[in-house]
């Protein structure tokens, strides 16, 4: 693809980066096809082809957009299926992240769209204060369930069960006499208000390996909801924080059990490449792994698991596409004795992809309903997947209870019966 930015203009490291993916786009429209919001939609401004041209067309000419051009935007969930199937290579990643970064700069929302932005990315990222508003949620669910459209979708993320609180200590020693490695653990937003049960499963199965776990109080979350919103500079100050508690904590590698956080840790090293110590920050992204992949790669484990349980496995986004581990949740639960169907169109994205679901609720509505069709189809006791947005998101269209993928390991391993699997069993035991 042609592109006509200015001399002045390619100085711009952004520039320069979007100016290299977009002359690798050779309009072939592969990438149309693998497009869950083209699917949906059926409009070409809803398809990589479509938003690239448009991508182009806003940076090229600078300041402030047009409506329909952050409309279409808006409407990608970055889930990255084009990306991985575009022949020619082009980073789709980059290209967007740029283009809503421009947006978030140079674009007024109406203030209603400006301001339930900013409650919800507010809320996600202050875990106590988000815990407290799921617990009120839970007493108003029942009465205010008929809403429509964001509140709706806002009343549907509230889960049936507030799961247990996140872990309080800032070091989890191993069983073992001598630790055999140090890493952190991500804290995370939304894991550490819903997550607690995961980050525990997660540090008792690296305990067992002889793995001392480290949550430096400093850290939190990964900055992947501000980076999606186009807000990077809200987006690097909180990479800045997380990698400078990393580094002063001298861990070996840092453990991410929420693979959307993974693919952004991953790429700290370009998120804080102009910013802060770019040294520091290109060690935590090389040395960050997502949980099932450090489990992968781990030859020291074996696992028995519970007998009857057969696992649906719903590989999310940002592990298929994101960070190119397609199979690998599939490959560990199944090494830890697990029974592991996949499911038909997994690599469409299920409409949760971070706070996308309430910002477009009858796109994510309906990619939810397909997904979950498919993963009743497959017809497990349990759906696992690295990813909580992606259990929240479908727990409430799904018939089988939903576990993060290191519970069942940990639960293989000697570990408790994940708390879903056991509210599950306890409700069908009362019917
Ligand atoms: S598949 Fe790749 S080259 Fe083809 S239109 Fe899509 S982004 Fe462009
Ligand atoms: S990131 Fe996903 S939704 Fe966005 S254009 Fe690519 S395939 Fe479509």
């Amino acid at each position: 693809m042609q592109t006509r930015f200015t001399e002045e203009q390619l100085k711009e490291r952004s520039i320069l980066e979007s100016a290299d993916v977009l002359r690798r786009c050779v309009h072939c429209g592969f990438c149309t096809a693998t497009c869950p919001t083209f699917q949906v939609l059926g409009d070409e401004a809803d398809s990589p082809r479509g938003r690239i041209w448009m991508m182009r067309d806003m940076l090229e000419k600078g300041g402030a957009p047009d409506k329909q051009i952050v409309t279409h935007v808006d409407r990608c969930l970055s889930c990255l299926s084009c990306r991985t199937t575009c022949p020619s290579g082009v980073d789709y990643m980059r290209l967007v992240d740029h283009a809503r970064a421009h947006i978030h700069e140079h674009y007024q929302r109406p203030m209603a769209d400006r301001m339930f932005r900013q409650f919800v990315l507010f809320l996600l990222v202050r875990p106590k204060l988000f815990r407290f508003a799921l617990k009120a949620g839970g007493w108003a669910a029942p009465y205010f369930s008929w809403l429509p459209g964001r509140f709706g979708a806002l009343i549907d993320h509230v889960p049936d069960r507030i799961p247990a609180a996140p872990p309080q200590k800032a070091t989890y020693a191993p069983h073992h006499e001598l630790a055999t490695q140090r890493v952190a653990l991500l804290h995370g937003c939304a894991t550490a208000a819903l997550g607690g049960e995961i980050h525990h499963a997660t540090i008792r199965v690296l305990n067992r390996l002889g793995v001392e776990v480290v949550m430096p109080k400093e850290t939190g979350c990964c900055g992947a909801l501000h980076h999606h919103a186009g807000d990077e500079a809200h987006a690097r100050k909180l990479a800045r924080k997380n990698v400078a508690a990393w580094r002063a904590a001298g861990v070996d590698a840092v453990i991410v059990n929420a693979s959307g956080c993974g693919t952004t840790v991953k790429d700290y090293g370009h998120l804080l490449a102009e910013d802060g110590d770019v040294e520091a920050a290109a060690w935590v992204g090389d040395h960050c792994m997502e949980i099932t992949e450090f489990m992968d790669q781990h030859d020291g484990w074996e696992a028995q698991a519970p007998e009857g349980e057969q696992v649906v496995h719903h590989t999310a986004c940002s592990m298929m596409h994101g960070q190119g581990l397609a199979g690998v949740g599939e490959r560990v639960l199944r090494r830890a004795g697990y029974q592991v169907q996949g499911i038909n169109d997994a690599h469409i994205c299920c409409g949760s992809a971070g706070s996308y679901s309430l910002f477009q609720p009858e796109i994510s509505g309906k990619l939810k309903e397909k997904k979950a069709a498919n993963i009743i189809q497959a017809g497990g006791t349990v759906m696992a997947s690295a990813n909580l947005g992606c259990m929240s998101h479908l727990a409430s269209a799904l018939p089988m209870p939903t576990a993060h993928n290191i519970e069942l390991v940990d639960w293989a391993m000697g570990g408790p019966m994940p708390p879903s699997i056991k509210a599950a069993k306890a409700k069908f035991a009362n019917h």
